[in-house]
């Protein structure tokens, strides 16, 4: 018997304003490494992704201003989630840590969906 996902929790985060990336060190060793535009459209609250039937305002095709896809700075939430504080003054989606490990582009996770894939 294996526990269906193993639990891990993120020891630091780092914001790259360059390479405009947000990178999180988990305590399994692995480093995850998201684009802030890929965090931004991923954005899970009611406004962006849409609840119940309401749909939400991101589409796949929305493109956002700078500001919107800046990263100013990320407010942890609990022990399960981070909310990351957009420069638009956005910060209602709340990532859970499920959620960003399911999404992560690292180079490791990218080339492993491209072999399933
Ligand atoms: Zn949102
Ligand atoms: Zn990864």
């Amino acid at each position: 018997m294996s526990p269906l996902q193993e639990i891990v929790n993120p020891i630091g985060v780092e914001l790259d304003e360059t390479a405009r990336l947000m990178r999180i060190r988990w305590d399994d060793g692995h480093l995850g490494e998201w684009t802030w535009e890929a965090l931004r459209r991923a954005c899970p609250c009611a406004l962006c992704a849409g609840e119940g039937s309401l749909p939400g305002v991101v589409t796949l095709d929305m493109v956002f201003t700078p500001e919107q896809t800046t990263l100013e700075r990320v407010k942890w939430i609990g022990r399960y989630a981070l909310a990351p504080i957009w420069a638009d003054g956005h910060d209602t989606g709340l990532f859970t840590y499920q959620k960003l490990r399911g999404m992560c582009a690292c180079a490791e996770h990218l080339a492993a969906a491209e072999a399933d894939g």
